[in-house]
């Protein structure tokens, strides 16, 4: 059963440019840019262009594509903000946590004297995100991504 795109959701706004986002990525398939309440310092968001509500509705193709850039991004993450380990998640359907209905990659880095705060909770200041946006893409350019 395929779960129906709503072209409206905030996701889809932000890769029409009519919301803003700290992007630190793009290439021809997909985005990245930080998450707005992270769950971590360098909690960032991998997001494929094509409209797909989950990984099921992802064609195979931007799949690929998708887990091509998280793994460019999470090297960029872990250079970054040296976590002393990154989780990787991806989750399909409010059962299972999804609160934003346009398939993404969750790039959360794991310090080891830090619990993770609450899923989709806190705003983080603009100023440290923006700071964090910075440090991040510089990486990433470094690095030829
Ligand atoms: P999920 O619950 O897997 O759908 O994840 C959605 C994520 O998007 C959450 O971690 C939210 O904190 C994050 N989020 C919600 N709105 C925005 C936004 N405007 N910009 C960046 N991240 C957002």
């Amino acid at each position: 059963m395929q779960a129906e795109y709503d072209s409206h959701n905030i996701f889809a706004r932000i890769l029409r440019g009519e919301l803003p986002c700290f992007k630190v990525y793009e290439d021809a398939d997909t985005i990245a840019f930080l998450d707005i309440m992270p769950q971590s310092d360098g909690h960032t968001l991998v997001v494929p262009k094509e409209p797909a509500v989950d990984l099921f509705g992802l064609s195979g193709q931007a799949a690929a594509a998708a887990i091509r850039a998280t793994q460019i991004v999470a090297r960029g993450v872990r250079e970054t903000f040296g976590p002393d380990g990154v989780v990787i998640s991806q989750f399909n359907g409010a059962a299972a946590g999804q609160t934003v209905p346009h398939v993404h990659f969750h790039i959360v880095p794991r310090y080891a004297d830090q619990a993770l705060r609450g899923h989709a909770r806190e705003q983080q200041s603009m100023e440290v995100l923006r700071a964090h946006a910075e440090r991040l893409a510089a990486t990433l350019a470094k690095q030829g991504a």
